[in-house]
């Protein structure tokens, strides 16, 4: 493998909308009539599964699917079990999607209530890991990788996405509780808060140290923020984990100081809602509403050969049904009108090498995806830098053959850790 560092980084070049430019206020949906959860396991025999359609369950409830589970939902609404069934994510993860059509009366689950005065790294993982922007809390209780720094993100991975800028903006005082929380449960000290450069002077106090940064696209990404702010580079094929730093959203961190503060489980998502004609909005609704109420709610009809990609557009994924559910750590949701898409082709690469010229890793782009396209990941990892990737999606944007080579890189990927997991399942 090329060793290529995050110092080598190119300037950064896509400006990136600020919270402050974009609306402030949010659009607030109402309670959805149905949510669908996904949980990311998968049940083999319905016997053992604890969840069958026909329960009752409340608002804030853990869902769990059999009792030796280590995943779960927290439902967010009350309601009764519609149905349970199979569901195939991106690149084939399997999911259970739990549907709950809710009742007219909204019933709390009082579980967390019983330990929230009481912040312990357990009952937090026990309750908030489907919290709003999903805070990995599981990073902190791995003994071969302590944690030593915590870096909280007020800024967003992809151009035209304003959460978390806002929630860092206007929600100063949950992200603070959470900080307060997060120092007492992991007994870190070292807590980072990034924020945008040009609204820096608008923040008070927050109980953490402040640092600032470009929001130019892509130094906005994790990789770049922590080069920026710690001045670490995160060599090819390591995670932040592995240098001893977490990373957390603004809003995965506000969610955790509002459960504490109140002993109530935060179950609505902002996210960004970037329509046809390119404006956006903010939104708030609950965790598991389907695409299709937001659609309704804006009047905003997909026709066929329009997109629905989740995330935004350098770094997005599309979705094909419109029942497909807002998620924990879903930041925006980008509607796109057929005419405005570029389509993939099957042109060879002609080497013309603005890949290369707008990498901010400097990876060989242009070689990369010669092996990428023949299905030799092994080979594009080893040589041609593939982990060196920081996943920013520039070199498809530039394409000019329209390879879709951020499609592949996330593949090849994908494919690499599902080989390492299965050789070391097997020994
Ligand atoms: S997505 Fe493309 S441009 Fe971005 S770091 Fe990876 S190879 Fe480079
Ligand atoms: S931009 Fe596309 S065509 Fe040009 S060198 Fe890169 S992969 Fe090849």
């Amino acid at each position: 493998m090329i060793p290529r560092f995050i110092k080598n980084m190119t300037t950064p070049r896509y400006e990136i909308k600020t919270a402050r430019q974009a609306s402030m206020i949010p659009h607030r949906m109402s309670i959805p009539k149905k949510v669908t959860l996904l949980c990311s396991e998968s049940v083999d025999n319905t016997e053992s599964c604890l969840l069958k359609k026909g329960d009752k369950v409340k608002t804030g409830q853990k869902l769990k699917l059999t009792e030796t589970s280590q995943s779960y939902v927290t439902s967010t609404i009350t309601g009764i079990i519609s149905s349970l069934y199979p569901y195939t994510g991106d690149y084939g993860q399997t999911y259970t999607a739990i549907v709950i059509e809710g009742d007219e009366k909204e019933i709390s689950d009082d579980q967390f209530k019983t330990v929230y005065e009481n912040p312990t790294l357990k009952n937090a993982i026990d309750f908030l890991s489907n919290a709003p922007g999903a805070p990995q809390l599981e990073l902190f209780t791995n003994p071969e990788k302590p944690i030593r720094t915590i870096i909280v993100c007020g800024l967003d991975s992809d151009v035209l996405v304003t959460t978390n800028q806002f929630i860092i903006s206007t929600e100063t005082e949950a992200v603070q509780s959470g900080i307060e929380v997060l120092k007492k449960i992991t007994g870190i000290e070292q807590i980072l808060i990034v924020v945008p450069r040009n609204v820096v002077q608008g923040y008070g106090e927050m109980g953490a140290q402040m640092k600032a940064v470009d929001e130019a696209y892509p130094a906005t990404l994790p990789h770049s923020v922590i080069w920026n702010v710690l001045g670490l580079e995160i060599p090819a094929g390591k995670s932040f984990e592995d240098l001893g730093i977490a990373f957390l959203s603004a809003e995965a961190v506000a969610s955790i100081g509002r459960a504490y503060e109140t002993g109530q489980l935060p179950l609505t998502k902002t996210l960004t809602l970037i329509r046809k004609n390119g404006m956006q909005t903010l939104i708030t609704t609950r965790v598991g509403t389907p695409i299709s109420d937001i659609l309704t709610a804006f009047k905003e009809t997909v026709n066929d050969r329009d997109r629905i990609v989740i995330g935004g557009p350098m770094r997005g994924t599309c979705v094909y049904r419109e029942e497909y559910p807002v998620l924990p750590d879903t930041d925006a949701l980008f509607i796109q009108d057929r005419q405005n898409i570029t389509l993939a082709s099957d042109y060879p690469c002609i080497n013309c090498g603005e890949c290369i010229r707008v990498c901010p890793a400097k990876i060989p782009v242009n070689m990369l995806i010669r092996f990428l396209e023949a299905g030799q990941y092994e080979t594009a990892a080893d040589q041609y830098d593939l982990y060196s990737c920081i996943d920013c999606g520039l070199c498809s944007f530039v394409c000019v053959s329209k390879i879709p080579i951020f499609q592949y890189i996330r593949l090849a990927k994908y494919e690499l850790s599902r080989s390492q997991s299965s050789e070391a399942s097997n020994g």
